[in-house]
């Protein structure tokens, strides 16, 4: 260009020229212009670092809403944490459930032995609300009994005696060769086990009217 173009008119077109809106003919004359003003190119130089200080602070707040959006998710997870183990925490201490009914909450008896050898016996156990499950493992050599009672942790119900139906094991088993050894009440564990019965124990034989309550039994178990 013929005309050289002055320091004013230059800082006027610095920031189109820095933003890329400004002609190649434009460029061309400033390109001329800053190779020989050294004020100029100071005044570039000063603008484009503002430009570049601009252009920055949309992706410092993409980062920053990100931060904000990854501490909103810390927040809700932690929120989900806390309410499940509160709700857990309150069904712990308030929500009925099923607890073992200790050996000592328990007691036996109309233990006697049938003339076929079989023992008959019966469970009571001293329980708040209900009994909810009485399981009766029987492996063929040791039979073991569990009570459950569904209350609260605390439940501050009074107790009452609740007496499970008659039960007869059979001790010779005729289709395995197994023999049951004993019979035994557990509680809250193994180490909280009420002897039934035991091979060798000395128990009473049936009377005529238990030994017909057995046959009862029987006949309306193979019906
Ligand atoms: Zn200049």
């Amino acid at each position: 260009m013929e005309q050289r173009l002055n320091c004013k008119i230059v800082q006027d077109l610095l920031p189109n020229y820095i933003e890329g809106l400004t002609s190649n003919i434009t460029n061309q004359a400033i390109q001329e212009h800053l190779a020989t003003c050294e004020d100029c190119k100071k005044v570039l130089e000063s603008m484009t670092k503002e430009t570049k200080e601009i252009k920055a602070v949309p992706y410092k707040q993409i980062n920053f809403l990100k931060k904000i959006k990854r501490r909103q998710w810390t927040i809700a997870i932690r929120s989900v944490v806390i309410s499940v183990l509160i709700l857990l925490g309150v069904y712990y201490f308030f929500g009925s459930r099923d607890f073992p009914v200790p050996s000592n909450s328990v007691s036996v008896s109309d233990v006697y032995e049938l003339s076929d050898g079989t023992i008959h016996y019966i469970i009571s156990a001293n329980v708040q609300a209900y009994i909810s499950t009485t399981t009766s493992y029987n492996d063929g050599i040791t039979e073991i009994n569990r009570i459950y009672e569904n209350r609260r942790l605390t439940s501050d119900e009074g107790k009452s005696f609740v007496s499970l139906p008659d039960r007869w094991t059979s001790v010779k088993h005729s289709n395995t060769s197994h023999v049951t050894t004993g019979i035994y009440y557990e509680g809250t564990g193994k180490n909280d086990r009420i002897i039934i019965w035991e091979k060798g124990m000395n128990i009473p034989k049936a009377n005529a009217e238990q030994e017909a309550k057995y046959r009862e039994y029987l006949e309306k178990k193979t019906r």
